[in-house]
Protein backbone atom coordinates (compact mmCIF):
# COMPACT_ATOMS: atom_id res chain seq x y z
CA UNK A 1 0.00 0.00 0.00
CA UNK A 2 1.13 3.12 -1.42
CA UNK A 3 1.39 6.32 1.21
CA UNK A 4 -0.90 8.04 -1.01
CA UNK A 5 -3.66 5.49 -1.03
CA UNK A 6 -3.23 5.19 2.46
CA UNK A 7 -4.12 8.40 3.65
CA UNK A 8 -6.73 8.82 0.70
CA UNK A 9 -9.20 6.14 2.02
CA UNK A 10 -8.81 6.40 5.47
CA UNK A 11 -12.72 5.60 5.58
CA UNK A 12 -13.12 2.29 7.60
CA UNK A 13 -12.77 -1.56 7.34
CA UNK A 14 -14.73 -2.78 4.40
CA UNK A 15 -16.06 -6.28 3.12
CA UNK A 16 -15.24 -8.10 -0.60
CA UNK A 17 -17.44 -10.92 -1.47
CA UNK A 18 -15.83 -12.71 -3.90
CA UNK A 19 -15.65 -15.98 -5.94
CA UNK A 20 -12.35 -16.76 -7.36
CA UNK A 21 -10.59 -15.05 -11.16
CA UNK A 22 -12.32 -11.85 -11.82
CA UNK A 23 -13.23 -11.29 -8.24
CA UNK A 24 -9.93 -11.63 -7.09
CA UNK A 25 -8.74 -9.13 -9.61
CA UNK A 26 -10.84 -6.18 -7.57
CA UNK A 27 -9.88 -8.10 -4.25
CA UNK A 28 -6.23 -7.34 -5.36
CA UNK A 29 -6.30 -3.70 -5.75
CA UNK A 30 -8.73 -3.04 -2.67
CA UNK A 31 -5.64 -5.00 -1.19
CA UNK A 32 -3.13 -2.67 -2.26
CA UNK A 33 -5.03 0.46 -1.18
CA UNK A 34 -6.89 -1.01 2.02
CA UNK A 35 -4.32 -3.47 3.59
CA UNK A 36 -5.42 -4.50 7.13
CA UNK A 37 -9.03 -2.12 6.49
CA UNK A 38 -9.94 -5.34 3.85
CA UNK A 39 -12.06 -8.34 4.54
CA UNK A 40 -12.22 -10.82 1.51
CA UNK A 41 -15.19 -13.16 2.40
CA UNK A 42 -15.12 -16.36 -0.59
CA UNK A 43 -17.18 -18.47 -1.88
CA UNK A 44 -16.30 -22.07 -0.94
CA UNK A 45 -19.51 -23.54 -2.36
CA UNK A 46 -16.86 -24.86 -5.31
CA UNK A 47 -14.79 -27.24 -3.17
CA UNK A 48 -14.68 -30.63 -2.74
CA UNK A 49 -12.61 -33.96 -2.06
CA UNK A 50 -10.29 -34.71 -5.16
CA UNK A 51 -6.76 -37.87 -4.66
CA UNK A 52 -8.35 -37.76 -0.81
CA UNK A 53 -7.30 -34.00 -0.55
CA UNK A 54 -9.59 -31.22 0.14
CA UNK A 55 -9.11 -28.38 -2.53
CA UNK A 56 -10.43 -24.45 -2.16
CA UNK A 57 -10.20 -23.15 -5.38
CA UNK A 58 -11.63 -20.12 -4.98
CA UNK A 59 -10.00 -19.17 -1.65
CA UNK A 60 -6.70 -20.58 -3.49
CA UNK A 61 -7.27 -18.00 -6.22
CA UNK A 62 -7.67 -15.12 -3.97
CA UNK A 63 -4.60 -16.28 -1.79
CA UNK A 64 -2.58 -17.03 -4.47
CA UNK A 65 -3.92 -13.57 -6.12
CA UNK A 66 -3.02 -11.45 -3.07
CA UNK A 67 0.36 -13.53 -2.05
CA UNK A 68 1.24 -11.87 -5.81
CA UNK A 69 1.80 -15.80 -6.52
CA UNK A 70 -0.69 -16.92 -9.05
CA UNK A 71 -0.27 -17.59 -12.56
CA UNK A 72 -1.20 -13.98 -14.46
CA UNK A 73 -1.93 -16.23 -17.64
CA UNK A 74 -3.64 -18.72 -16.67
CA UNK A 75 -5.55 -16.85 -13.32
CA UNK A 76 -5.96 -19.84 -11.25
CA UNK A 77 -3.02 -21.98 -9.73
CA UNK A 78 0.70 -21.05 -9.21
CA UNK A 79 3.25 -18.78 -11.27
CA UNK A 80 6.45 -20.70 -11.97
CA UNK A 81 4.53 -24.59 -12.19
CA UNK A 82 5.37 -27.40 -12.73
CA UNK A 83 3.36 -30.49 -13.25
CA UNK A 84 5.44 -33.65 -12.58
CA UNK A 85 2.42 -34.90 -10.13
CA UNK A 86 -0.20 -34.68 -12.74
CA UNK A 87 2.39 -36.67 -15.60
CA UNK A 88 3.38 -39.36 -13.00
CA UNK A 89 -0.78 -39.36 -12.04
CA UNK A 90 -1.06 -39.80 -15.86
CA UNK A 91 1.69 -42.73 -15.78
CA UNK A 92 -0.44 -44.51 -13.07
CA UNK A 93 -3.61 -44.05 -15.26
CA UNK A 94 -5.21 -41.95 -12.53
CA UNK A 95 -7.61 -39.50 -12.37
CA UNK A 96 -5.99 -36.08 -14.53
CA UNK A 97 -9.39 -34.44 -15.42
CA UNK A 98 -8.06 -31.47 -12.70
CA UNK A 99 -5.27 -29.89 -13.02
CA UNK A 100 -2.84 -29.69 -9.72
CA UNK A 101 0.66 -28.17 -10.31
CA UNK A 102 3.54 -29.30 -7.78
CA UNK A 103 3.56 -26.23 -5.81
CA UNK A 104 -0.17 -25.76 -5.74
CA UNK A 105 -0.47 -29.92 -4.27
CA UNK A 106 1.35 -28.85 -1.13
CA UNK A 107 -1.47 -26.48 -0.35
CA UNK A 108 -3.80 -28.85 -0.82
CA UNK A 109 -2.08 -31.69 1.24
CA UNK A 110 -1.52 -29.37 4.15
CA UNK A 111 -4.97 -28.02 3.98
CA UNK A 112 -6.26 -31.68 4.20
CA UNK A 113 -3.49 -31.83 7.17
CA UNK A 114 -5.19 -29.30 8.76
CA UNK A 115 -8.39 -30.15 8.49
CA UNK A 116 -8.13 -33.80 9.63
CA UNK A 117 -6.07 -32.78 13.01
CA UNK A 118 -9.63 -30.20 13.42
CA UNK A 119 -7.95 -27.07 12.68
CA UNK A 120 -10.92 -24.75 10.98
CA UNK A 121 -10.81 -23.60 7.25
CA UNK A 122 -10.59 -20.22 8.98
CA UNK A 123 -7.52 -20.61 10.61
CA UNK A 124 -5.90 -22.93 8.20
CA UNK A 125 -6.52 -19.73 6.01
CA UNK A 126 -5.51 -17.12 8.63
CA UNK A 127 -2.00 -18.84 9.16
CA UNK A 128 -1.78 -19.98 5.10
CA UNK A 129 -1.78 -15.56 5.01
CA UNK A 130 -0.05 -15.06 7.68
CA UNK A 131 2.99 -16.96 6.12
CA UNK A 132 2.21 -15.22 2.64
CA UNK A 133 2.57 -11.55 4.28
CA UNK A 134 -0.84 -10.95 2.93
CA UNK A 135 -1.96 -7.79 4.69
CA UNK A 136 -6.41 -8.30 4.68
CA UNK A 137 -7.97 -10.82 6.16
CA UNK A 138 -9.07 -13.82 3.96
CA UNK A 139 -12.31 -15.95 4.91
CA UNK A 140 -14.06 -18.83 4.06
CA UNK A 141 -17.73 -18.05 4.11
CA UNK A 142 -18.45 -20.45 6.13
CA UNK A 143 -16.61 -23.43 8.14
CA UNK A 144 -19.23 -25.59 7.54
CA UNK A 145 -19.95 -27.94 3.92
CA UNK A 146 -21.94 -26.14 1.50
CA UNK A 147 -21.89 -27.93 -2.21
CA UNK A 148 -22.86 -26.28 -5.64
CA UNK A 149 -24.93 -28.52 -7.54
CA UNK A 150 -25.65 -26.88 -11.11
CA UNK A 151 -29.02 -28.50 -11.90
CA UNK A 152 -28.70 -28.96 -16.13
CA UNK A 153 -30.60 -29.93 -18.63
CA UNK A 154 -28.66 -33.38 -18.46
CA UNK A 155 -29.61 -33.68 -14.51
CA UNK A 156 -27.55 -32.22 -11.45
CA UNK A 157 -24.15 -32.02 -11.70
CA UNK A 158 -21.19 -31.61 -8.97
CA UNK A 159 -19.80 -28.22 -9.74
CA UNK A 160 -16.46 -29.19 -10.49
CA UNK A 161 -17.79 -31.77 -12.99
CA UNK A 162 -19.80 -29.14 -14.58
CA UNK A 163 -17.28 -26.11 -14.97
CA UNK A 164 -13.88 -28.16 -15.25
CA UNK A 165 -15.26 -31.70 -16.54
CA UNK A 166 -17.66 -30.31 -18.84
CA UNK A 167 -16.49 -26.92 -19.21
CA UNK A 168 -19.73 -25.45 -18.83
CA UNK A 169 -21.49 -26.95 -22.18
CA UNK A 170 -24.44 -28.10 -20.29
CA UNK A 171 -27.84 -25.29 -19.92
CA UNK A 172 -28.09 -24.21 -16.48
CA UNK A 173 -31.91 -25.00 -14.85
CA UNK A 174 -30.81 -23.85 -11.68
CA UNK A 175 -28.44 -23.92 -8.75
CA UNK A 176 -28.49 -25.41 -5.88
CA UNK A 177 -26.31 -25.06 -2.51
CA UNK A 178 -26.38 -28.22 -0.60
CA UNK A 179 -26.38 -27.47 2.99
CA UNK A 180 -26.67 -23.88 2.87
CA UNK A 181 -29.47 -23.11 5.13
CA UNK A 182 -27.77 -24.99 7.72
CA UNK A 183 -24.22 -23.82 7.32
CA UNK A 184 -23.32 -21.07 10.05
CA UNK A 185 -21.79 -17.80 8.95
CA UNK A 186 -18.01 -18.10 10.55
CA UNK A 187 -17.93 -15.39 13.82
CA UNK A 188 -15.16 -14.08 11.97
CA UNK A 189 -17.28 -13.42 8.38
CA UNK A 190 -20.21 -11.93 11.05
CA UNK A 191 -17.95 -9.62 13.03
CA UNK A 192 -16.34 -8.04 9.87
CA UNK A 193 -20.38 -7.18 8.56
CA UNK A 194 -20.99 -6.21 12.20
CA UNK A 195 -18.36 -4.19 12.57
CA UNK A 196 -20.14 -0.59 13.74
CA UNK A 197 -17.37 1.29 11.64
CA UNK A 198 -18.00 -0.81 8.58
CA UNK A 199 -17.12 1.30 5.42
CA UNK A 200 -18.65 -0.56 2.95
CA UNK A 201 -19.41 -3.81 1.49
CA UNK A 202 -18.01 -4.40 -2.22
CA UNK A 203 -19.35 -7.48 -4.51
CA UNK A 204 -16.66 -8.40 -6.30
CA UNK A 205 -17.31 -8.77 -10.55
CA UNK A 206 -17.73 -12.53 -9.54
CA UNK A 207 -19.94 -14.72 -11.17
CA UNK A 208 -23.47 -13.67 -9.23
CA UNK A 209 -24.85 -17.47 -10.17
CA UNK A 210 -21.81 -19.53 -9.12
CA UNK A 211 -19.89 -17.66 -6.62
CA UNK A 212 -21.67 -15.08 -4.52
CA UNK A 213 -25.09 -16.79 -4.38
CA UNK A 214 -23.36 -19.88 -2.24
CA UNK A 215 -22.06 -16.56 0.03
CA UNK A 216 -25.46 -15.53 0.27
CA UNK A 217 -27.10 -18.73 0.59
CA UNK A 218 -26.10 -18.84 3.97
CA UNK A 219 -28.96 -17.22 6.15
CA UNK A 220 -26.54 -15.34 8.76
CA UNK A 221 -24.72 -13.54 5.92
CA UNK A 222 -27.76 -12.93 3.78
CA UNK A 223 -29.85 -11.22 7.40
CA UNK A 224 -26.93 -9.50 8.26
CA UNK A 225 -26.22 -7.42 4.38
CA UNK A 226 -30.23 -6.95 4.53
CA UNK A 227 -29.37 -4.79 8.19
CA UNK A 228 -26.04 -3.13 7.85
CA UNK A 229 -26.25 0.22 7.36
CA UNK A 230 -22.97 0.59 5.51
CA UNK A 231 -23.91 1.05 1.53
CA UNK A 232 -23.47 -2.67 -0.12
CA UNK A 233 -22.20 -1.64 -3.86
CA UNK A 234 -21.35 -4.12 -7.12
CA UNK A 235 -18.92 -4.34 -9.71
CA UNK A 236 -20.64 -5.82 -12.34
CA UNK A 237 -18.78 -9.33 -14.28
CA UNK A 238 -20.37 -7.71 -17.77
CA UNK A 239 -18.72 -5.44 -20.34
CA UNK A 240 -21.19 -4.94 -23.11
CA UNK A 241 -23.77 -7.82 -22.16
CA UNK A 242 -20.59 -10.11 -22.25
CA UNK A 243 -18.73 -11.59 -19.61
CA UNK A 244 -14.91 -11.36 -19.54
CA UNK A 245 -14.18 -14.92 -19.10
CA UNK A 246 -16.54 -17.92 -18.39
CA UNK A 247 -20.40 -18.61 -18.56
CA UNK A 248 -21.78 -15.70 -16.58
CA UNK A 249 -23.62 -14.49 -19.40
CA UNK A 250 -24.27 -17.72 -21.24
CA UNK A 251 -26.00 -19.17 -17.66
CA UNK A 252 -27.85 -15.47 -17.82
CA UNK A 253 -29.20 -16.48 -21.39
CA UNK A 254 -30.27 -19.85 -20.04
CA UNK A 255 -32.01 -18.68 -16.69
CA UNK A 256 -34.03 -16.78 -19.35
CA UNK A 257 -32.61 -13.41 -18.02
CA UNK A 258 -31.18 -10.58 -20.10
CA UNK A 259 -27.07 -10.08 -19.86
CA UNK A 260 -27.60 -6.33 -19.07
CA UNK A 261 -26.48 -4.13 -15.77
CA UNK A 262 -30.17 -3.90 -14.59
CA UNK A 263 -30.20 -7.84 -14.24
CA UNK A 264 -27.30 -7.84 -11.92
CA UNK A 265 -28.83 -4.44 -10.22
CA UNK A 266 -31.23 -6.70 -9.82
CA UNK A 267 -30.20 -9.82 -8.24
CA UNK A 268 -28.94 -8.19 -5.47
CA UNK A 269 -31.98 -6.39 -3.62
CA UNK A 270 -29.56 -4.95 -0.54
CA UNK A 271 -27.24 -3.36 -3.18
CA UNK A 272 -27.12 0.35 -2.75
CA UNK A 273 -25.33 1.14 -5.88
CA UNK A 274 -23.33 -0.57 -8.99
CA UNK A 275 -20.74 0.05 -11.16
CA UNK A 276 -21.09 -0.30 -14.54
CA UNK A 277 -18.58 -0.32 -17.38
CA UNK A 278 -18.33 3.21 -19.46
CA UNK A 279 -19.90 1.19 -22.36
CA UNK A 280 -22.80 0.43 -20.61
CA UNK A 281 -23.49 4.06 -19.66
CA UNK A 282 -26.55 3.99 -21.65
CA UNK A 283 -28.41 1.37 -19.90
CA UNK A 284 -28.38 3.93 -16.41
CA UNK A 285 -31.24 5.43 -16.49
CA UNK A 286 -32.89 1.71 -16.47
CA UNK A 287 -31.35 0.22 -13.50
CA UNK A 288 -33.25 2.33 -10.49
CA UNK A 289 -30.37 2.52 -8.27
CA UNK A 290 -27.27 4.97 -7.94
CA UNK A 291 -24.75 3.55 -10.87
CA UNK A 292 -21.15 4.97 -11.47
CA UNK A 293 -19.64 3.82 -15.03
CA UNK A 294 -15.86 3.29 -14.79
CA UNK A 295 -13.44 1.31 -17.18
CA UNK A 296 -14.00 -1.65 -15.50
CA UNK A 297 -11.68 -4.18 -17.53
CA UNK A 298 -8.76 -5.05 -15.41
CA UNK A 299 -5.77 -5.72 -17.33
CA UNK A 300 -3.08 -4.35 -15.41
CA UNK A 301 -2.44 -4.21 -11.56
CA UNK A 302 -2.85 -0.17 -12.19
CA UNK A 303 -6.46 -1.60 -13.62
CA UNK A 304 -6.92 -3.07 -10.18
CA UNK A 305 -6.10 -0.32 -7.96
CA UNK A 306 -7.94 2.79 -10.35
CA UNK A 307 -11.30 0.30 -10.21
CA UNK A 308 -10.82 -0.29 -6.11
CA UNK A 309 -9.84 3.72 -5.33
CA UNK A 310 -13.39 4.12 -7.77
CA UNK A 311 -15.39 1.67 -5.84
CA UNK A 312 -13.91 3.34 -2.43
CA UNK A 313 -14.67 6.79 -3.36
CA UNK A 314 -18.57 5.76 -5.15
CA UNK A 315 -19.02 4.11 -1.62
CA UNK A 316 -18.08 7.03 0.17
CA UNK A 317 -20.26 9.06 -2.06
CA UNK A 318 -23.57 7.19 -0.91
CA UNK A 319 -22.56 6.86 2.68
CA UNK A 320 -22.51 10.43 2.84
CA UNK A 321 -25.55 11.39 0.78
CA UNK A 322 -27.51 9.32 3.43
CA UNK A 323 -25.46 11.31 6.42
CA UNK A 324 -26.47 14.23 4.58
CA UNK A 325 -30.29 12.99 4.18
CA UNK A 326 -30.62 11.50 7.73
P1 LIG B 1 -14.27 -17.90 -11.16
O1 LIG B 1 -14.88 -18.41 -9.87
O2 LIG B 1 -12.82 -18.20 -11.28
O3 LIG B 1 -15.07 -18.16 -12.37
O4 LIG B 1 -14.27 -16.33 -11.02
P2 LIG B 1 -15.34 -15.27 -10.55
O5 LIG B 1 -16.70 -15.83 -10.36
O6 LIG B 1 -14.75 -14.50 -9.43
O7 LIG B 1 -15.33 -14.32 -11.81
C1 LIG B 1 -15.91 -14.60 -13.04
C2 LIG B 1 -16.49 -13.31 -13.58
O8 LIG B 1 -15.46 -12.31 -13.54
C3 LIG B 1 -16.94 -13.37 -15.00
O9 LIG B 1 -18.32 -13.09 -15.04
C4 LIG B 1 -16.17 -12.27 -15.72
O10 LIG B 1 -16.97 -11.52 -16.59
C5 LIG B 1 -15.72 -11.39 -14.57
N1 LIG B 1 -14.48 -10.69 -14.84
C6 LIG B 1 -13.27 -11.24 -15.07
N2 LIG B 1 -12.36 -10.26 -15.30
C7 LIG B 1 -13.04 -9.08 -15.21
C8 LIG B 1 -12.66 -7.71 -15.38
O11 LIG B 1 -11.50 -7.39 -15.63
N3 LIG B 1 -13.65 -6.78 -15.22
C9 LIG B 1 -14.95 -7.11 -14.95
N4 LIG B 1 -15.86 -6.12 -14.82
N5 LIG B 1 -15.34 -8.39 -14.80
C10 LIG B 1 -14.39 -9.35 -14.92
Amino acid sequence: MNAESAAQFRAGPVVALCGGIGGAKLALGLNRLLGKNLTVVVNTGDDFEHLGLHISPDIDTVVYTLAGLNDPERGWGHADESWNFMQALRELGSETWFQLGDRDLAMHVERTRALQSGVSLTDFTASIARHLKIPSAVLPMTDDHVETVVITEEGPLSFQRYFVGLQCRPAVRRLEFKNAQNAAASSAVLSALRNPDLAAVIICPSNPYLSIDPILAIPGIRKTLDEIKAPIIAVSPLIGGQAVKGPTAKIMAELGLPADSGTIARHYPFLKGLIVDKVDRGEVSEIGLPVHAASTLMRSLADRDRLAGECLRFAAQLANAVEGSG
